[in-house]
């Protein structure tokens, strides 16, 4: 019984993570996002002096924060506008 009852947690702890961390519908989403060269090519305006980050092309704001598309240890960031909420693109962390 206990057996079972273990593989039926792992087994749903699996399904938990497939789903939020390889989530397709999260990643055919992220994939949408503009990158930070293709945002910028699109929207040269939103340039800054910070290479790794821009303007928000809806608001002007430059408070534009990134956050991990999941979890924590989701190397996929979607970057987004604190002031208006839209999302303006994204990037990946490098694996070390
Ligand atoms: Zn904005």
């Amino acid at each position: 019984m206990y057996y079972l009852l273990g593989f039926i947690v792992l087994a749903i702890n699996g399904l938990i993570y497939y789903f939020a961390f390889y989530s397709p519908q999260q990643q055919k989403d992220w994939e949408t996002l503009p990158t930070l060269p293709e945002y910028l090519s699109q929207h040269p305006e939103c340039q800054t002096e910070d290479n790794e980050n821009a303007r928000c092309f809806s608001c002007g704001s430059d408070k534009v924060i990134f956050q991990p598309l999941t979890c924590l240890e989701d190397p996929r960031y979607k970057h987004f506008c604190v002031s208006c909420g839209k999302r303006l693109f994204r990037s990946k962390a490098i694996m070390s």
